[in-house]
């Protein structure tokens, strides 16, 4: 299975998930024609175009494109239930509502969710061929109790690293705003991003840090902080860029270390990753 970032943060978030013939597209942040240049950047496989989207939650940064593609592309538009009510998604003939516990599947894609507590019906997405598992947990004000076992043994994790605590509360957003995005149902912070990668069991071996601030945050930052959180494992660690591409493979990198096999990934995108291999 292959993931392709094409966007991640405030600015707009979609992660293609491609395998076997099926490509699934997660989250419309940006509209068709970025996706279509994104992927041609990437290279890979000629053909652009999603079998399916799979919306996480109705903000505007996750959903925004979302009836653009309903329109153009004519693919069913998976969303909960409370996400389809609250979003535009275009004509509701193509409209899919799936049960936010309840794995469903998609050609040859099996897509596991688990609601996220944020300030928007909310899910994580465990995307799996049969073979590999990849986890896309973005949008969370907190790492709810079982969030941990959904995402265990996960070939690759994408988690949001939203936030340095002490660069949103001496940064320049308003009081409601830094609230907002610290409460419980705002977003993750680097620290609580670092629990969950500190508690996480064996079988990862590649983290990506998602919606990174780019206000609050800095990918130095997040990466050092996951760095320190993961130490001693054989695992490769990239930041995602606000605008991909950033190519990964589910498959875990056959006799080198990680970050040695898959340093191509990165030259794709100006993402920063830090290999754990470095000093040990
Ligand atoms: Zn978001
Ligand atoms: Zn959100």
């Amino acid at each position: 299975m292959k993931i392709t970032i094409i966007a991640s943060g405030s600015g707009g978030n979609a992660t293609l998930f491609a395998s076997r013939g099926t490509r699934v597209l997660v989250d419309a942040g940006v509209g068709p024609r970025v996706l279509e240049q994104c992927l041609a950047a990437a290279g890979g496989e000629p053909g652009w175009a999603p079998d399916a989207i799979v919306i996480t939650h109705a903000h505007a940064d996750h959903v925004g494109a979302a009836a653009r593609y309903n329109k153009k592309l004519k693919i069913p538009i998976y969303a909960s239930e409370a996400t389809a009510r609250a979003a535009a998604l275009g004509d509701p003939a193509r409209v899919r509502v799936f049960s936010p516990r309840e794995p469903f599947e998609i050609g040859a894609l099996t897509v596991s969710p688990r609601p996220l507590p944020h300030d928007a019906a909310q899910v994580a997405l465990v995307v799996g061929d049969g073979a590999r598992r990849a986890a896309l947990v973005t949008d969370l004000g907190e790492v709810p109790p079982g969030l941990l076992e959904h995402v265990a043994g996960c070939d690759v994790l994408l988690l949001e690293s939203n936030h340095d605590a002490d660069m949103l509360a001496g940064g320049p957003y308003p009081q409601h705003l830094k609230r907002r995005i610290s409460s419980s149902r705002g977003h993750l912070s680097n620290a609580q991003a670092c629990a969950l990668l500190a508690a996480l069991p064996g079988g990862t071996h590649t983290v990506a840090l998602m919606h990174l601030s780019e206000i609050n945050n800095r990918p130095e930052l997040a990466l050092e902080a996951a760095r320190d959180a993961l130490s001693g494992r054989r695992t490769r660690l990239l930041a995602a860029p606000p605008r991909g591409p950033l190519v990964l493979d589910a498959a875990p990198p056959a006799g080198l270390p990680p970050g040695l096999a898959r340093a191509s990934a990165g030259a794709l995108a100006p993402a920063r990753q830090l290999d754990l291999f470095r000093g040990m």
